[in-house]
């Protein structure tokens, strides 16, 4: 029986690998890959592994998480290494949780090697500190489903002093802007735009929570950053975040209980 690591590639930039990650792609027997792992990180790939495109569309349907589990166990026991490669980190919204049970059911060797999430790559590209002493106390890396149950949204834990990451933002930003405003995220609360972190054809976009349905519409994948220090220039609101009655009147502003 071989041994499946779930790799994280990074956000694009094959520099951004871990050094693990990169002698395990050099060592690789098989990889499995998504559609969002960039060329430049492919090309990483030892060129005697066999290589599957587990994000490609085959005829009309994606490889569903089954086919893709019964895949990793498959190859596993006739290869001693397996790569299971993610864009990002496997551990934020890569379905790792579904493949790592897939790979303990069947009572596997693996091991996981982090990589850098997207969110972080795309802090990183606009100059932004996801946290801040004068703004910024916590982050939350979410995404929001579309369609049915869509309403359903677990964003209770937003206060003033969050920053918000969002994935997966879709091509309809009046879509995104109305959920962020419907939160009761103030409608000047700025929000950066991050296309292609890390690549080549990286751009950032400066908006805010109202003017985002009126943005550029950047090419996939973006990301957005939205909160207090999703701006060029952070302002210090220190005396606010510290001063309790003031921040209760932010929260009520906000609508936020
Ligand atoms: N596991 C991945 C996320 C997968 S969800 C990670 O940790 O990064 C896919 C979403 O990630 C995309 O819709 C986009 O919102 C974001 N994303 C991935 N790569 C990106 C990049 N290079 N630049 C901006 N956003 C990216």
């Amino acid at each position: 029986m071989g041994k499946v690591y779930l790799i994280g590639a990074g956000p694009g930039d094959p520099e951004l690998l871990t050094v693990k990650a990169a002698r395990l792609l050099r060592e690789a027997n098989v990889v499995l890959h998504d559609s969002l792992v960039s060329d430049e990180v492919l090309q990483r790939i030892s060129p005697s592994a066999i290589l599957v495109d587990v994000g490609k569309r085959c005829g009309t349907k994606l490889l569903t998480q089954d086919e893709i589990n019964g895949l990793l166990v498959g190859y596993a026991a006739a290869y001693a290494t397996v790569v299971r490669l993610k864009g990002g980190d496997p551990a934020i919204f890569g379905r790792a949780g579904e493949e790592l049970a897939a790979l303990r059911d069947a009572n596997l060797d693996y091991e996981v090697i982090p990589g850098v999430t997207a969110g972080l790559a795309a802090a990183a590209a606009a100059g932004i500190s996801l946290t801040d002493r004068r703004a910024a106390a916590q982050v939350l890396f979410t995404t929001f489903s579309r369609g049915k149950g869509a309403a359903a949204m677990d964003w209770g834990c937003l206060t003033p002093t969050t920053t918000l990451v969002l994935y997966m933002p879709g091509p309809d930003y009046g879509e995104v802007a109305n959920r962020l405003a419907e939160a009761g995220l103030p409608l000047d609360l700025p929000c950066a735009i991050v296309s292609q972190a890390s690549r080549a054809a990286q751009q950032v976009r400066w908006t805010s929570v109202g003017a985002l349905s009126d943005a550029d519409k950047l090419p996939a994948p973006a990301i957005l950053v939205v909160g207090r220090v999703a701006r060029q220039q952070v302002q210090d609101l220190r005396d606010a975040f510290w001063s309790r009655e003031e921040s209760n009147k932010t929260t009520q502003a906000w609508n936020i209980v």
